[in-house]
């Protein structure tokens, strides 16, 4: 399909009589294309919506297929864009198919009447928006997400080659908005311009074909939702710490918030403690100690493991080698750089093949006093075993040379304080 411009913004200033809140925005959107528009409350979301739709005047240039738009008559305008506002009154008993009637009216000229083919285009509307049992309800008795839906199918039934809806599915439950955002994928896939204000990042990830993100009226990032819903972006506009990961289906990313409850320490003088991990056993651990203000590092991690997902997240460097590769030679090297320079070593006991023994055989070289093995609570050595017994000794051998073990984060915790700024302790534990 040839994409062409539909909605062409060119320093676009809107706002209200307080001041400008869009604030110098330039943008596009083509034919068969679903935007998503993202970003904090009150950054200006709906108010760019609503300048698009001439809902509010606008300064700049705003063309909707190459003309401006101040240019459209009322039903010249409502035959070319849609616009689902994100809630509206209900003050009269209307019948849902007369709400939707009302588009087909809207887009026609005065005095003209309404078809048999503006009564086809409503049907299909409620059937596609799952409201046709309820088309001749009083909307008076409508929840909340009939009412949404409603004005979805309103705009539906305008017909109209660009749709902007403004939050459309936030009082939908799941399958509602699983129905609704295949909709409007499916619509952007026959051609149509869709644009929606979403707040749930993830269902707007796993949706749009773009997302535009917007903080204190001015967008700042827009493009593949892989490329603008970075945990970095998602700090930085949100300050909300994110991991991302990718839908194990579809292949779309999704976003998690990280708080896992561990209030933040007070961390006096900085510790360099290098975390061993992998197998994703660590992430808890190495989000506990980043919480706590300690200075991290970490290695040596397969890319492909949530471990090193969670160093990413985190800002913690790491070693990282590719997935089911022997460890290469410099990272290796690096790795004995980084044991050498870390005040403390706590090495999450995770499972242990012939790919990763060497990370645990370097162990070894290390003076015991300065490890710390996490082992959680009911596992033994043995279990993390995968080496045929090459790892087990290794283990035994570490604890029995002098290295603690612990089963807590507490514990690690205690450990780490003790022993700060000294190098050498062993005694005084
Ligand atoms: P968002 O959709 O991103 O949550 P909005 O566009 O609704 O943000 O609002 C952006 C800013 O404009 C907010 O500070 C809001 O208080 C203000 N605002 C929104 N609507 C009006 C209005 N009708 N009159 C005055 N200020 C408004």
């Amino acid at each position: 399909m040839n994409s062409s411009v539909r909605i062409l913004a060119e320093k676009i200033q809107a706002g209200y009589s307080g001041g400008d809140v869009v604030k110098n925005v330039s943008c596009s959107f083509t034919t068969g294309t679903f935007t998503g528009i993202i970003g904090p409350n009150g950054s200006g979301k709906t108010t760019l919506l609503k300048a698009f739709s001439r809902v509010i005047p606008s300064s700049g240039i705003l063309e909707l297929d190459n003309k401006a738009v101040s240019a459209y008559s009322p039903a010249e305008l409502s035959a070319a864009l849609g616009f689902v506002p994100q809630d509206e009154g209900r003050a009269f008993p209307y019948s849902v198919l007369q709400v939707i009637l009302m588009a087909r009216y809207a887009r026609t000229r005065r005095f003209a009447s309404i078809g048999s083919d503006d009564y086809a285009r409503c049907h299909r509307a409620l059937t596609v928006t799952g409201l046709a049992r309820l088309a001749n309800r009083s909307i008076l008795t409508l929840s909340g997400g009939e009412w949404q839906r409603v004005l979805i199918a309103r705009a539906l039934a305008q017909d109209t080659g660009v749709l902007l809806l403004d939050e459309p599915t936030s009082h939908l439950d799941l399958s509602h908005q699983v129905e609704i955002f295949s909709l409007l994928r499916s619509l952007a896939a026959a051609g149509s311009t869709v644009i929606g204000v979403f707040h749930d990042l993830t269902m707007a990830a796993l949706y749009c074909d773009r997302l535009v993100m917007i903080c204190d009226g001015k967008i700042v990032a827009d493009g593949r939702p892989e490329d603008v819903m970075t945990p970095e972006k998602i700090r930085e506009v949100y300050g909300t710490e994110v991991v991302s990961s990718f839908h194990p289906v579809t292949g779309r990313m999704f976003l998690l918030p990280v708080d896992s409850g561990f209030p933040p320490g007070i961390s006096g003088e900085l510790q360099n403690v290098l975390v061993i991990s992998g197998g994703g056993c660590g992430g808890e651990l190495l989000h506990f100690l980043f919480r706590k203000g300690y200075r991290l590092s970490a290695g040596i991690l397969a890319t492909t493991d949530s471990d090193y997902l969670a160093t990413k997240t985190l800002g913690i460097p790491c070693i990282a080698i590719p997935p089911f590769s022997t460890i290469p030679a410099p990272a290796q090297e690096k790795f004995r750089n980084s044991l050498a320079r870390a005040d403390r070593i706590v090495f999450s006991v995770h499972p242990v093949g012939w790919g990763n023994l060497p990370v645990l055989l370097a162990l070894r070289e290390v003076d015991p006093a300065r490890i710390i093995l996490h082992l959680p609570e009911g596992r033994d050595f043995a279990s993390f075993d995968f080496a045929r017994g090459s790892a087990l000794p290794v283990l035994s051998g570490l604890c029995a040379a002098g290295a603690r073990c612990s089963s807590g984060f507490g514990e690690i915790l205690e450990f780490l304080e003790k022993t700060k700024g000294k190098p050498e302790f062993r005694n005084e534990l």
